[in-house]
């Protein structure tokens, strides 16, 4: 078996191929973006719970979405511990990329450039994200 992300993954990169939509795994197992303003997630305003679409990690709550209009589901704040960030020198531009803590997938980005209190824009591809709505 191959270990793609460290000792935390629990699937080689076959398994997540089967598991995953082909829009889902180029998103977070090759760290792609989906194009603006195409993400079925990007207008839901319920109420709600935003996990992983690799492994059901809790990542975003409904409370803290926003409209940014770049074109991507934005979010202001997310769960404690739920992320991994990483410097990203892709694109000759200096980003912090945006992880999924427990299996690695890729999410998107997070800037500095958000709304108060929190001054963040978590940048996230709506396919690699599901969404719970609260009972
Ligand atoms: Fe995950």
């Amino acid at each position: 078996m191959v270990i793609v992300m460290g000792a935390r993954a629990e699937k080689n990169d076959e398994e997540w191929r089967k598991q995953l939509t082909p829009v889902q795994y180029k998103i977070l197992r090759k760290r792609g973006t989906e194009r603006p303003f195409t993400g079925a997630l990007l207008h839901n305003k319920e109420e709600g719970t935003y996990t992983c679409a690799g492994c059901g990690n809790v990542l975003f709550l409904s409370k803290n979405k926003f409209d940014s209009g770049t074109g991507w589901p934005s979010f202001t704040a997310a769960v404690p511990g739920s992320l991994e960030l990483l410097p990203d020198h892709s694109l000759g531009r200096e980003r912090v990329e945006v992880r999924c803590s427990k299996c690695g997938g890729h999410l998107g980005h997070v800037f500095d450039d958000g709304p108060q209190p929190t001054g963040k824009r978590f940048c996230i591809n709506s396919a690699g994200i599901n969404f719970e709505k609260n009972k």
